[in-house]
């Protein structure tokens, strides 16, 4: 029997509701923290071209994090796996912006989503392109088939003046021979990588190439080979979301990527793209209601990689 996506996605907005005000905005970057924290918004697109959407779904958010798949996909489709040199693919069981580990693997990121790994992907592009951050930008929009993707300058330079973190990463790695670039422009360009915002409806149809084995499903584009497509959701799946990627996947069962502005893409592979976004974020970093959505979705259409 076909699945009434519509209707899946109207009774879990429903069930989310109570959810709303309960996680907490992130506030480390200042602008982020203006945020109304009651919204939330879900879409999913089906391989096929349909298209459904529930709640602010065409509100755009902040995609912070979520910019490190895109970053990922564009390097990993220039570089294949050369890349793996320079960053691991393990879980990293520690917040994204820690430096604990980096000090004992020698600058050496355990993975491409955590900060340090998302700064060493930033300048791998920036050594290919003239402007990384543009690059994924211009990346995003292609394969969001949406021209308006922007960077949103106030959550850019707030979070630049504010980014000691990503600095110390950045230095560190530099400091171990593993950042090429100037570490001031690796980490602005970084910081405005992050500061893309997007929707719900375009996130969902920006993510459908990696459910499609790595091709544009409505225009047929190769991004990635079947294979490499393949191993890009693995790894959203053992570390697409911080150090709870293990409980993400006992409870939703999906490869995703999340970020701090409250947004997460998921991907059924053969089917569909599911994007989620609510600004009230668990101990994690992951959304609180948006993470709810999605063990919901593939509980209610019994949908999982497993
Ligand atoms: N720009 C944010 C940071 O570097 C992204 C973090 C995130 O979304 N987890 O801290």
């Amino acid at each position: 029997m076909a699945i009434n996506y519509q209707l899946i996605l109207d009774s879990i907005y429903e069930e989310v509701k109570p959810l709303l005000a309960k996680g907490r905005i992130a506030n480390y970057i200042p602008e982020l923290a203006k945020v109304e924290p009651r919204q939330f918004g879900i879409a999913v697109y089906c391989l096929d071209g349909r298209t459904y959407a529930a709640g602010d779904a065409e509100v755009r958010f902040s995609a912070q994090s979520v910019t490190k798949l895109f970053g990922l996909a564009l390097a990993f489709s220039r570089e294949g796996d050369a890349i793996w040199k320079r960053v691991g693919r393990e879980p990293s069981g520690n917040p994204f912006n820690s430096l604990y580990q980096l000090e004992l693997a020698k600058g050496i990121p355990r993975n491409p989503f955590i900060n340090a790994g998302a700064l060493v992907i930033h300048d791998i592009l920036a050594q290919r392109f003239v402007q990384a951050d543009i690059a994924i930008l211009q990346f995003m929009r292609t394969v969001a088939r949406e021209a308006s993707l922007d960077f949103d300058p106030a959550v850019w330079h707030s979070e630049e003046q504010t980014a000691h973190r990503n600095y110390a990463i950045a230095h560190l790695m530099k400091d171990f021979g593993n950042l090429h670039g100037r570490v001031e422009d690796i980490v602005r360009g970084y910081c405005r990588q992050c500061s893309i915002a997007i929707n719900c409806v375009e996130l969902a149809r920006a993510g459908a190439f990696l459910a499609n084995h790595g091709t544009v499903p409505w225009d047929f584009t190769r991004i990635l080979d079947p294979s490499s497509s393949k191993r890009l959701n693995a790894a959203m799946l053992t570390c697409g979301t911080y150090d709870a990627a293990g409980d993400f996947a006992y409870r939703v069962g999906l490869p995703a990527k999340s970020g701090v502005g409250g947004g997460i893409i998921a991907l059924v592979p053969g089917e569909l793209a599911i994007a989620v976004w609510s600004p009230g974020l668990d101990e994690n970093g992951n959304s609180l209601a948006g993470t709810m959505a999605l063990e919901r979705f593939t509980t209610l259409t019994a949908r999982s990689i497993f």
